[in-house]
């Protein structure tokens, strides 16, 4: 069910796909052509619930560790899925007055 392009609604209508704003995440989701209702992608809106959960829970925090002359910073699960990063996938450092931003390329 969850790849397809079209699923059937309880009404009996059908639902296409569509994207849409999920706590500021674009999620992917069906919406019936005959009653509107929307369904969201459970795949897509699982990593968001718990890292706004974190978040919720000031449990978004990390130590930093070392490796060989590197400090090195683990990025929780929930935040990765949320934002789609993979390993081996490169990313930038963006310097701000008070931090960093790490952000994925493009
Ligand atoms: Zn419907």
């Amino acid at each position: 069910m969850l790849d397809k392009k079209q699923i059937e609604c309880a009404c009996g209508g059908r639902a296409g796909e569509f994207f849409t704003d999920f706590h500021g995440f674009k999620v992917r989701g069906w919406k019936c052509r005959k009653c509107r209702e929307e369904f969201l992608d459970p795949r897509g809106v699982a990593p968001i619930l718990k890292l706004n959960k974190l978040i919720k829970e000031n449990a978004l925090k990390t130590k930093i560790g070392v490796v060989g002359n590197s400090m090195t910073l683990r990025i929780p699960k929930p935040l990765a899925e949320a934002y789609n990063l993979h390993k081996g996938e490169v990313v930038d450092y963006v310097l701000e007055k008070e931090g960093f931003m790490v952000k994925a390329e493009a």
